[in-house]
């Protein structure tokens, strides 16, 4: 069985101080015991901020946005899974379509981050998902096997069983035009049939697959009941504590 994952991007929002604020009131008012597992992912200069406001209790975990493949040298600019790591991220977001559109990702750079995090045992949120143009071309099959192909393709079975894979159609994100529970769980459908091929049952039947895009509390229930949607990686709607809470409570019911 697999645990429910809900994910909040902050993309670039919120000073370390304004972190602080956000997780005190997350605290006040998560529900206890939960079987969910929720994750923030702050800007890295807020993430010692989370991390100490968080304290040891685990009952949210840290995740980072991005990261460099190398552990460390000369990349000015960049930050290493060990870095990550001893800050105390269980996760990395990897290859988010705003990385690819403004950073010039690629899936070939997504592949050597996803080892480089795996190394390190910082499981990595790896990002898929097809433009408009590709939806509307009939190629989000063709375009997000691609990017699983060439993503997490070098990668062993037992690897591939401690990856969450988030599906985020792009002309979704940010934009109020979430996709359906159907076609979301359509395509995680496929990419579950796709890594049970390449990877065998035990293996696709462990991977959690994350729909992301426009998620919010008003349409979270209808992702998580649709099959094999294991969770959401939530951005605009997870900046107010508020909303991320309501979405937490909501992931709890069956
Ligand atoms: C995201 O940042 O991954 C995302 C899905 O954003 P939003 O929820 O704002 O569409």
């Amino acid at each position: 069985m697999r645990a429910r994952l809900i994910v909040g991007n902050w993309k670039l929002n919120k000073t370390p101080s304004q972190a602080r604020t956000f997780i005190e009131r997350l605290k006040e008012a998560l529900p206890k015991n939960r079987r969910a597992e929720l994750v923030v992912a702050p800007p890295f200069p807020a993430l010692q901020a989370v991390r100490d406001a968080l304290g040891q209790s685990g009952d949210v975990l840290l995740g980072a946005q991005d990261m460099f493949w190398e552990d460390q040298g000369a990349f000015t600019g960049e930050v290493s899974a060990p870095m990550l790591k001893d800050l105390g991220c269980r996760y990395v977001i990897i290859g988010h379509s705003e990385r690819r559109q403004w950073f010039g990702e690629r899936d070939e750079s997504v592949a050597k981050k996803v080892k480089a995090a795996l190394r390190h045992e910082v499981f990595p949120i790896v990002c898929v998902g097809e433009s408009l143009a590709e939806r509307e071309a009939d190629r989000t099959e063709e375009t997000v096997t691609t990017q699983v192909e060439r993503g997490i393709g070098d990668c062993s079975a037992h690897a591939i069983q401690r990856l969450v894979i988030a599906y985020e159609p792009i002309w979704a994100i940010g934009t109020g035009r979430a996709a359906t529970p159907e076609q979301a769980s359509a395509v995680h459908q496929m990419i579950r049939r796709l890594i049970t091929k390449q990877w065998g049952n035990d293996a696709a039947q462990a991977v959690r697959i994350l729909y992301g895009g426009s998620v919010t509390p008003q349409n979270i229930t209808g992702f998580l009941a649709a099959p094999d949607v294991d969770g959401a990686l939530v951005g605009g709607a997870c900046l107010d504590p508020e909303a991320f809470v309501k979405m937490a409570a909501l992931a709890e019911a069956e």
